[in-house]
This record gives structure tokens, C-alpha cells and sequence, in this order.
């Protein structure tokens, strides 16, 4: 594995930051505390080519590697994470339909994902469904040349604004393999039986969209299904080798953010007439953070090379993805910790860094399923 970066992705980290620092900054508190997002910085992104960066050209995509999507998610989160996740989250279920869609499925959804004219959200997760993704009991029954589906998902990410929705449905309930019981179904958000409602009240990453779905005799047609029958659950799984170090890569970003912003309170703070930075406690807290940002950013790096080349090692991609959560969330407490009381104040950068943090620990797999994977990848 080469750790250098070429030139071309050294450029895309310095275009994706500029892009971060031009648009982020003057609306991100304002964004957290209303809980609410202006589409046209997304649309900006999609135009200057930092959304979808690993579709194919034939889907007018850039054509790169997963490791290039992660490098322009870093950049952003590293800025704001909740704008970041705004923009970057709008392809989150592409990575399925490039594994196992149809062609017309692809041809149909993922240029406008690309250009910022369709946006497509994943529902997996449901009221009494979470970590235990295989109890997922929303139905999609055939009947003549279509799929009827019933159920109630929770969480998903752009549900609300979503004009595509790939939903993870109870195809074979009967299956005596709880792993073979489940497909995914695409489904387009305007069908009648669909509905959304926005979930308020999130902890962090607030200009997120996160919605609760409903779908009532919800009537596609059978090609809408994605890859194969009753093969749902392996292909989620194949879906979170990507996803799980997409948030690692967002666990760096903020993590970067926070060492940042506490280099720059504890050179200016100055208590017992000397600046915080010169006491070694604080010191070695900024020493710490450094390193577990490179470590994890290692991990990451290591375990992205592995799925862009084709050498999938999902033990690594849990170490990857639950470590560099963590870390962040430490290090953002740390953060706030130097910043004492002024960091307990939302107008504080930090704050919202300390309340973005806890989702990396929860979404696409909660630390202790990640170290479940890794227990087992040892224990066998
Ligand atoms: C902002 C946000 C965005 C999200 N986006 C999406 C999305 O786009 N699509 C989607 O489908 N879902 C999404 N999710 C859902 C997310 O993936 C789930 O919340 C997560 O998988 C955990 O499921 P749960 O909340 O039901 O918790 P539970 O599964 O109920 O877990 C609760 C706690 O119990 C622990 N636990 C569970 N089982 C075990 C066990 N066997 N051993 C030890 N500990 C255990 C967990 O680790 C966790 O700490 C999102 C959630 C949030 C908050």
C-alpha cells in the first residue's frame, strides 16, 4: 500500500477545503439551531464535482475510487459537519445501486445524483429494527407485477427530501436463514402509500435531514427490485464495507476540527498569567489528539486501499470505523474541556463539534456491533 497522496488527490483535498471554508462557515450555526439546510450549497458542491466522485463516467461520475470520496468527506466535515453530511449524504444507497443494480436502475438514478437534480436516501433501520438489522419486518409481498410493502422505517437519512428511497424489505419471512428473509426495493418517494415526516430534536449534525417513513400498500414494480431476492442482507453488508469508512473518514474531519480550534483557544487563553498552551497538561492533550488522528486516519486509509482494491477485510473496516469514532468523540470532549465554560456555549465552535461527534459512534453500525465484528474476526 502507497501512503503518499498523488498530485490529482492532493488537489481535490485542497479544492474540497476551499469549497468547505468559502461556503460553511458564515451559515453553519445558523443551520444547527434551526435545523434546516439551504440545498443550493449542496448543488454548489454537485456542480464543481465533489458529489458522487466514486460513480462511474458513464454515469457522469468522476470515475474515481472510494478513497477519493473519503479524502472530499474529510475536507468537509473537517469544516462543518453538518453541512458536510447535508451534501455529502445525498448519494448514501448509491454504493448499493452500483454493486447491485440493474442497468436501467443505474442509468436512471445515478447521473442525477451526480449533477444534484435526484437525491436518494437508504432505510434499513426501523422502530423495533436497529442493530439487529435481520428482525426488520416491513413486507414487500408480490402481487402480479408488483411489490406491495408495508412497514415503518426510522432514521433515514434525507427521507424528506429524497425523490428515491431503497428500502430494506421482508421478502421470504419464512426462510429458515434469518440472512436469506430480506431484499432491497427502490422505491420512488412521489408513489402513493408513501410517506415522511421530519425527526426534530437531533443532538448534533442538524442540518442533516432525518426522517421516520411510512409505507401503506406501497404498489412498484418488480424490476424495482435491487440485486437479487432474498439476498438483502449480504448485500447490506457488502453496502457498510463502504459506508462504515465513509464515517471514519467524517470521524477524522471533525476530530481535525477540534485539534484546531483547541491549538488556536489555548495559544490565545492565558490563566495564571501564562497561555494554556504552555502548561504540559494541555500539552500533552493536544500531543494525544494529534496522534489518534493519525492513527485513525491510517486505519482508515488502510482499510478504504483494501476496498478500492478489491481486497475486502471487514475485521478491518469495523477496527476502522469504530476506533475512529471514538477517537473523535474524545477528542472533541477534550476540545471542549480546553475551552472550559466558553465551550459549553453554542456560539463556541466546539460545542456543536462535541454534539456533532456522538453520531459516528451510532450510525451504520454502534461501536459495540463494530467490536462485535472484530471479536469475532478473532475468536472466529
Ligand atoms: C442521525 C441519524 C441518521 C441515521 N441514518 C440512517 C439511515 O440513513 N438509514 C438507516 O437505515 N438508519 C439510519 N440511522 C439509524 C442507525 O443506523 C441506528 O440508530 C443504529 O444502527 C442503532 O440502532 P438503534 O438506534 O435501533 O439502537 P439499538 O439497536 O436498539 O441499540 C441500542 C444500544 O444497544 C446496543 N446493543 C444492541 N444489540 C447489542 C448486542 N447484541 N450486544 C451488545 N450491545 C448491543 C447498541 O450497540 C446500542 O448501544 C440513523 C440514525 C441517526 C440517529
Amino acid at each position: 500500500m502507497d501512503f503518499l497522496l498523488n498530485n490529482e488527490q492532493k488537489d481535490i483535498i485542497k479544492a474540497a477545503r476551499e469549497f468547505a471554508l468559502g461556503e460553511f462557515p458564515d451559515r453553519a450555526q445558523e443551520f444547527d439551531r434551526e435545523e434546516t439546510f439551504d440545498q443550493d450549497i449542496w448543488r454548489n458542491a454537485c456542480d464543481l464535482g465533489f458529489v458522487g466522485v466514486f460513480i462511474p463516467e458513464e454515469y457522469d461520475g468522476m470515475g474515481y475510487g472510494f478513497f477519493e470520496h473519503c479524502l472530499i468527506t474529510e475536507e468537509f466535515w473537517a469544516v462543518d459537519p453538518g453541512i458536510a453530511q447535508a451534501i455529502i449524504s445525498c448519494t448514501f444507497g448509491s454504493e448499493l445501486l452500483l454493486l447491485f443494480g440493474s442497468d436501467d436502475q443505474k442509468a436512471s438514478i445515478l447521473p442525477g445524483l451526480v449533477s444534484g437534480e435526484g437525491l436518494i436516501s437508504t432505510a434499513i433501520t426501523e422502530p423495533d429494527a436497529g442493530s439487529d438489522v435481520t428482525s426488520a419486518a416491513t413486507t414487500a409481498i408480490r402481487e402480479g407485477d408488483h411489490w406491495i410493502i408495508n412497514g415503518a422505517k426510522m432514521f433515514a437519512t434525507n427521507g424528506n427530501l429524497a425523490d428515491h428511497v431503497i428500502v430494506f424489505c421482508l421478502t421470504d419471512p419464512d426462510n429458515p436463514s434469518r440472512h436469506q428473509r430480506h431484499s432491497f426495493i427502490l422505491v420512488p418517494s412521489d408513489t402513493p402509500g408513501f410517506g415522511s415526516s421530519k425527526i426534530r430534536g437531533k443532538m448534533g449534525i442538524r442540518a442533516s435531514d432525518t426522517a421516520e417513513l411510512s409505507f401503506s400498500d406501497v404498489r412498484v414494480p418488480l424490476q424495482n427490485l435491487v440485486g437479487e431476492e432474498g439476498n438483502g442482507f449480504d448485500e447490506l453488508m457488502a453496502f457498510f464495507n463502504r459506508t462504515r469508512l465513509h464515517v471514519s473518514a467524517q470521524a477524522v474531519g471533525l476530530a481535525r476540527a477540534a485539534l484546531d480550534e483547541s491549538v488556536a483557544h489555548t495559544k490565545k487563553r492565558h490563566q495564571f498569567g501564562a497561555p494554556l498552551a504552555s502548561f504540559q497538561v494541555t500539552q500533552f492533550k493536544l500531543a494525544e489528539m494529534a496522534t489518534w488522528i493519525r492513527a485513525a486516519r491510517n486505519l482508515y486509509y488502510e482499510a478504504v486501499w483494501s476496498v478500492d482494491n478489491g481486497k475486502i477485510d471487514h475485521a478491518l473496516i469495523a477496527m476502522a470505523k469504530w476506533f475512529s469514532a471514538q477517537m473523535a468523540v474524545r477528542c472533541a470532549d477534550e476540545a471542549l474541556q480546553m475551552h472550559g465554560g466558553y465551550g459549553y456555549i453554542d456560539e463556541y465552535r466546539v460545542q456543536r463539534l462535541y454534539r456533532d461527534a456522538k453520531i459516528l459512534e451510532i450510525y451504520e453500525g454502534t461501536r459495540e456491533m463494530e467490536k462485535a465484528i472484530v471479536a469475532k474476526s478473532i475468536l472466529g
